[in-house]
């Protein structure tokens, strides 16, 4: 089949994620047909730098034997069994071990879903089931921030603070609250709604008002109906939102005045992004539960789950009787083995002492020099996590206006120039493969610089059309 059979029957029979689906179908879609290290190809013959590591999640870089290996002799020994009705398997154990052994030292028990939105779902039906057990059954109110990511189920999106996934779909979940996000670029430098106006006060002044906002949620709804605060460690989705330094610090100290259970929603963070194995190890916290996904399995196959702490882990295993939930796929055994193998090679390779020391530092150091684009109005990173805020006025970091979608402009140059870059409004982001090579972040940022020039260049044209 050519290209345009395939982009036809796509527009025919397709509906893709997040997507428009008129205007893909007027547009149509490109088809990736392999990859190899950082790079993707498409039918068209475009070799293209996949600075997204696919959805964050290739952490090992497309193309590896080793998974490929795992997953065929899992397939020909036990292509499927489940964990239910007191059974398991071989894949399913040593994985939960390795986990274990990977997480912080209070964590000691995973439970596998197939995916990141249904670790979610696990989280928000055992933090409840968590309090019921203690005796505590008003404690039911989730505490989430705007402008976070847990996913597309309804509790996901629930728990998430995307605006436009609320107002899509009938009611969320009740009792799930949001507090303001720590995005000092859009909220703190920028004044609120990124109106244009200096804040008279710094980002580490921004980040305590921010953890004051979850103390001021608590109270306000009671701590003793308060189950758990749930965030990422740095937002993903929702721009690559690296929080102030003194955001967790005094989140932490929240915290330790209340009886509310901390959940770290770990799904990008985990396995490396930020050059630890959890970004709660890089943030110094003690989460009771985190979800997990993406990176466990390089994304090879599909996987995620919950790492539980003793706390929560005791009370459910001791008073809990039948927890009431699981899914078909919790800890596939191929899916196991592919993650297994991805683990393993992760500690084999030393991925995660590499980001931390040398290709996490490099990236900032190339990275950051976009900062004198005269479009960027911050360029930022951490450990292998990137995003550079376009802005109409550089001097006082004042945004283009809405309508003219410059970030989509930008994202669409760069996929041209050969580079996946994302957009979330105008501020574009990157989160490549951990084993990215010097000389490939050369490219990244080579690539990255020329789509920002021609995106000003076809601003300019705009201006004088
Ligand atoms: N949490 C976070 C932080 C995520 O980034 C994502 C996916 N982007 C999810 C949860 C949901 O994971 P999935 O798409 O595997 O359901």
């Amino acid at each position: 089949m050519n290209t345009e059979a395939y982009r036809q029957l796509d527009r025919e029979h397709h509906l893709h994620p997040f997507t428009d689906f008129k205007a893909l179908g007027e547009e149509g879609s490109r088809i990736v047909t392999h990859a190899k290290g950082v790079y993707i190809h498409d039918s068209e013959g475009h070799r293209i730098l996949d600075a997204m590591a696919g959805l964050w999640c290739v952490n090992l870089g497309y193309g590896r034997e080793e998974l490929v290996e795992a997953a065929t002799v899992q397939l020909r020994e036990l292509p499927y069994y489940n964990n239910f009705f007191k059974s398991t398997h071989p894949p399913a154990v040593k994985l939960a071990e390795a986990l274990c052994r990977l997480a912080p030292s209070h964590m000691n028990r995973v439970f596998f879903t197939g995916s990141g939105s249904e670790a979610n779902d696990t989280v928000l039906r055992m933090v409840r089931r968590y309090w019921t057990l203690e005796g505590k059954p008003d404690k039911q109110w989730v505490i989430a921030r705007e402008n976070s990511y847990h996913g597309s189920t309804v509790a996901g999106m629930s728990l998430g603070g995307m605006a436009p996934m609320h107002a899509q779909g009938g009611p969320t979940v009740p009792k799930i609250a949001h507090v303001r996000q720590p995005y000092w670029f859009g909220e703190g430098r920028l004044g609120e709604g990124g109106d244009g106006e200096e804040r008279r006060f710094g980002p580490e002044a921004f980040g305590r008002e921010c953890a004051a906002a979850l103390e001021a949620k608590i109270q306000e709804l009671g701590e003793e109906n308060v189950a758990a605060f749930i965030a990422e460690p740095l937002q993903g989705a929702g721009g690559a939102i690296i929080p102030p330094a003194s955001y967790w610090p005094a989140v932490k100290e929240v915290l330790a005045r209340y009886n509310v259970l901390l959940v770290m929603d770990e799904v990008i963070c985990g396995f490396g992004r930020l050059g630890e194995w959890f970004g709660s190890v890089y943030y110094d916290l003690e989460p009771d539960l985190m979800s997990i996904a993406k990176g466990l399995s390089s994304g090879y196959l599909p996987i995620g789950g919950v790492l539980v702490g003793d706390r929560v882990a005791e009370t459910l295993i001791e008073r809990g009787g039948e927890f009431v939930h699981g899914f078909t796929y919790s800890g596939h055994p191929v899916c196991a083995a592919v993650a297994l193998k991805n683990l393993e090679l992760m500690q084999a390779e030393g991925i995660v002492e590499r980001v931390r020391e040398d290709i996490g530092p490099y990236l900032f150091e190339r990275w950051t020099t976009l900062a004198e684009h005269p479009l960027v109005g911050e360029a930022r990173s951490l450990g292998l996590v990137g995003a550079l805020e376009l802005v109409a006025d550089k001097t006082h970091g004042k945004r283009f206006a809405k309508d003219l979608a410059v970030g989509n402009l930008c994202r669409d140059i760069s996929f041209d120039l050969g580079l996946v870059m994302r957009s979330v409004g105008d501020t574009m982001i990157i989160s490549p493969p951990l084993v990215i090579t010097r000389a490939e972040i050369d490219e990244l940022v080579r690539l990255a610089g020329a789509a920002l020039d021609e995106t000003a260049r076809r601003l300019a044209a705009r201006e004088q059309a």
